[in-house]
């Protein structure tokens, strides 16, 4: 007689889903992939600002926040940047690196990657379940049974795939109802909070600013203790600061919240010497001090840091002392703003919590504590900076999960 076919059950069709799904078929499952949007990938459309940051080839384990560093790496071992960008070539995804390190399609286009994704679903039969909510999840005799709204339908398999993600960007799906649920099933679900998530200070410091846009250095500081230091590209808005040098160390926000919070940014970084050099030849060259320090810095920020320390505007390099140019110098390196949160999961791309890794095998991604209940992406209590770690992070948990279904 011929071995029942495995039935296998992966609710959420974003990257980890949809990679899960291609595994499991692989290994002969019948998959039904459940999503409450009307296509798979909706978020993924929206990554990387539509061209899809999809790796880093920096992705290893320390570069991540999570609960199982060892785990994480074991995952990453099998399944990071390297064999990601070779079975995206098997796929038709071709890809290539920035310099430093972060990967794209050749094409640019999120739109094309999801567009590939569904086509290698559909020609590999898996079941496309679109515009179903999965709400309830339970255990049975011989597995699970999925169940819509108001048990409207439900679905008995044998094993189930949650990639549900997290609770960021909720208009795209993941609104993060699924932890209830898991909850309800006796699972542990740690605090879901922003990451990724545009940060909010006081106003008044940076009044005059918004729209002004940088690479800099940013520390976060809780109770006076430097917590992470950051250089990126910032953005000051009329709420406070955007941008991946300032979302980067959002989770950290987010994780002490209890705490009194500021940012440091240094508004020099590494362009200090240069500007020193500039200063310095151009002392006795009756040029205006601001039109010296623009040479490096946006004219608006160097408006209001000459201010800051008295200088007018249209006043001689040669007629400020250096120990006047030192204090300016000074506090471009250390402008201090008090933190009064991150945005909310509406304009976050991450979040983290969720699923403890601790709780789940990283080899296959299987819950420790129910057989046949599997995990992958952002769901689980994984979280790296900008830079296409989350993506990867995705990919790599759902390979695993999908290749679990092997037994
Ligand atoms: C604007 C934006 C830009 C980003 N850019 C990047 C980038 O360039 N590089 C990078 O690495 N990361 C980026 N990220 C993060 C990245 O998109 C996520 O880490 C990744 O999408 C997580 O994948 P996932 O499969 O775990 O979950 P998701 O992509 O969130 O997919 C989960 C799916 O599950 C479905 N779902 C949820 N609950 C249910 C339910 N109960 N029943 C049925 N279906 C359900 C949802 O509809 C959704 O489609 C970005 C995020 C945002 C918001």
């Amino acid at each position: 007689m011929k071995a029942k076919k495995e039935l296998v059950g992966i609710v959420g069709a974003g990257p980890s889903g949809m990679i899960a799904a291609l595994e499991a078929r692989k290994r002969g499952a019948e998959v039904f992939l459940f999503d409450s949007n009307p296509r798979v990938g909706r978020k993924l459309l929206a990554t990387g600002a539509g061209r899809c940051n999809l790796s880093n080839a920096g992705a290893t384990a320390e570069r991540y926040y999570c609960d199982d560093a060892d785990g994480l790496g074991k995952a990453l071992s099998i399944f990071g940047p390297k064999q990601l960008v070779k079975y995206f070539e098997e796929l038709g995804i071709f890809t290539f690196s920035t310099p430093d390190g972060w990967y794209y399609p050749l094409t640019e286009s999120a739109s094309n990657v999801v567009d590939i994704l569904e086509a290698h679903l559909r020609a590999s039969k898996v079941c496309l379940c679109m515009g179903v909510k999965i709400c309830g999840l339970s255990l049975e005799e011989s597995g699970f049974c999925l169940s819509e709204a108001n048990i409207r339908r439900v679905y008995h398999v044998n094993r189930v795939i949650i990639a549900t993600g997290g609770k960021a960007s909720p208009a795209s799906g993941s609104d993060g109802q699924m932890f209830t649920v898991l909850e309800k099933l006796g699972h542990q679900v740690l605090p879901v909070l922003p990451a990724l998530a545009p940060v909010l200070t006081e106003v008044k410091p940076i009044k005059g600013l918004r729209g002004v846009r940088l690479d800099a250095g940013v520390s976060l500081f809780a109770n006076n203790k430097l917590l992470q230091s950051t250089f990126g590209n910032i953005i000051f808005t009329e709420w406070g600061v955007n941008g991946p040098g300032v979302m980067d160390l959002s989770y950290l926000v987010s994780l002490n919240s209890h705490c009194y919070q500021e940012i440091e940014i240094d508004f020099l970084g590494a362009g200090e010497q240069l500007l020193r050099k500039l200063l310095e030849d151009a002392r006795f060259k009756r040029l205006p001090a601001a039109v010296v320090f623009e040479s490096v810095l946006p004219a608006r920020l160097v408006r209001l840091f000459m201010e800051r320390v008295g200088l007018a505007g249209d006043v001689l390099l040669q007629d400020v002392s250096r120990g006047t140019v030192e204090t300016l110098l000074r506090h471009l390196r250390h402008f201090r703003i008090a933190v009064r949160g991150t945005r909310s999961f509406d304009h976050s791309q991450l979040s983290i919590g969720g699923i403890p890794l601790q709780q789940v095998n990283p080899l296959n991604m299987e819950s420790r504590l129910i057989r046949g209940l599997h995990f992958a992406g952002e769901v689980l209590n994984v979280a790296g900076p900008c830079g296409g770690y989350n993506l990867q992070w995705a990919f790599t948990s759902g390979y695993l999960a999908g290749k679990g279904m092997d037994g």
